[in-house]
């Protein structure tokens, strides 16, 4: 569906944040009219910090992965002939160092998929032993690195891998533990570009074609490859839990084909990430860990028993589902103008201080967000609201983070507008355009605030510029 096909959606009553703990930081909350988080106004933010300023409320990113790790670790529970399950934060969401800790503090283990998530990672102290490369094009010096610094699990994406792995275990004498990312065939997400399963796309080897299988031989004779187990990562803002069981099912099956045809045993699972979670308060209610967890469980267990194979440990690696509701976007609003529209009417843009440098993802996947002010109350009744266009300073006209979303009708430069749900892909799909500065991310808890990463300067923006002095 193409954005100009769908209701507007918006915050139609200005959602208060005690009221969507799904969609807002669990510690939001709205004090004399002026919004809260972690005990700290954001008009007091504002002021001190400045705006745009990414903030996270950290523990409500705490809190997420430790009902990950918990689900995990009670639905796969490592008695009953079952070899427990954990979970892996996917960094590409968001990551800092203290992101990282905190996840690893949670017994998380964190999941990287470049030389700077994992250098990142490495250097925030996370043990080798629970970080994992994915990648469907890694580089040689990352696979090197992820050798040397001993870690979990490397996810083989390609027959090309296969050799390239093999080649550069043998140059350091060491093996390799390496996972086998399946194209499950399964085709699940909002939008097509997030969808990653399916047989036309880049990721992973194909069980349709028999590539899967091919690399799986491959794997088994290569002298420094010591397999692990099998992946499925189907797609993300995934609802509800069909697709989850589905995709357990045929790597599980697939698990029985490579014990009867290869004699190979599969002793863990990874089923990847892709929880949906909220934008608007008008998307569908996000699936809870548990139940995706139960769910999982139930069909590992069932498609075990079916085949007679050992329950393999089971991990997932969510990402969106950990970091998304824990982070507001804070702006202020400057510049207001009515334009006119063709078939009557007028349309309200209300432009703020960033824009699609700090959140490509309205204009990469169409996605949707809704917004309320930070310094007042909004009011209640729709005739005090007006119909506003959230658009950014660059430019670029298609440059809009919320297209339609009704806020006080005396909306002005100088008031303090906040995006819910911009925790995951929102900082680590920033970019520089414009030679607009990168916000930093302030994590807030107890009343008290701090940078988890902080803002760019012009000066860092000018620093590779080889013809400045
Ligand atoms: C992106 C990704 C994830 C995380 O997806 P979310 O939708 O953020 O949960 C997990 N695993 C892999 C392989 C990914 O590429």
């Amino acid at each position: 569906m193409r954005k100009a096909d769908r209701a507007p959606v918006g915050s139609l009553t200005c959602p208060n944040p005690g009221e969507r703990p799904d969609l807002w930081p669990w510690s939001a909350r709205r004090v004399d009219g002026v919004l809260r988080v972690g005990g700290v106004d954001l008009t007091r933010i504002a002021c001190e910090f400045g705006t745009p300023t990414f903030v996270l409320d950290v523990e409500g990113l705490r809190g997420r992965a430790r009902v990950w790790a918990s689900a995990m670790a009670e639905e796969f529970w490592d008695g009953y002939g079952m070899r427990g399950g954990d979970a892996f934060y996917a960094g590409k969401a968001f990551l800092s160092a203290d992101v990282a800790r905190l996840v690893a503090s949670e017994g998380l283990g964190v999941d990287t998929a470049s030389l700077g998530e994992l250098t990142l990672a490495l250097r925030a102290g996370v043990d080798p032993k629970r970080i994992g490369l994915h990648g469907n094009n890694k580089s040689d010096e990352e696979i090197r690195l992820a050798l040397e610094s001993g870690i979990h699990r490397i996810f083989i994406d390609s027959m090309d891998e296969v050799r390239q792995v093999e080649r550069i275990a043998a140059e350091l004498g060491v093996a390799a533990p390496v996972m086998v990312r399946l194209k499950s065939g399964i085709h699940a997400g909002g939008n097509e570009y997030v969808a990653t399963a399916h047989e036309d796309q880049k990721f992973g080897l194909s069980l349709a074609t028999g590539q899967a299988l091919e690399a799986m031989a491959a794997i088994a004779r290569a002298p420094h490859l010591d397999f692990r187990g099998l992946h499925s990562h189907i797609g993300s803002q995934i609802f509800g839990t069909r697709a989850f069981s589905q995709a357990a099912r045929i790597v599980i099956d697939f698990a029985a084909r490579l014990r009867d045809e290869l004699a190979l045993g599969v002793p863990a699972i990874d089923l990847g990430g892709g929880v949906g979670i909220s934008y608007t308060g008008q998307d569908p209610v996000p699936t809870s860990p548990v139940e995706v967890a139960r769910v999982l469980a139930d069909a590992v267990r069932e498609r075990c028993a079916h085949h007679g194979l050992p329950i393999p440990h089971v991990s997932v690696e969510p990402g969106r589902s950990i970091a998304g509701a824990s982070m507001v976007m804070l702006y202020r609003v400057g510049a207001i103008k009515d334009v006119s529209l063709e078939g009557g009417g007028v349309r309200r843009y209300v432009a703020i201080d960033g824009g699609m440098s700090d959140n490509i993802r309205p204009v990469l996947y169409d996605a949707a967000y809704t917004a309320t002010l930070a310094n007042r109350d909004c009011p209640a009744q729709p005739g005090a609201l007006a119909r506003c266009r959230v658009v950014g300073k660059h430019c670029e006209s298609g440059d809009i983070i919320i297209r339609d979303v009704d806020l006080p009708g005396d909306i002005a430069g100088g008031d303090l507008l906040v995006v819910p749900a911009v925790g995951a892909y929102g900082y680590s799909m920033a970019s520089n355009y414009n030679m607009v500065t990168k916000p930093g991310v302030l994590a807030v808890e107890d009343g008290a605030a701090r940078w988890f990463v902080r803002p760019q300067t012009v000066d860092h923006l000018l620093a590779l510029d080889a013809g400045l002095a």
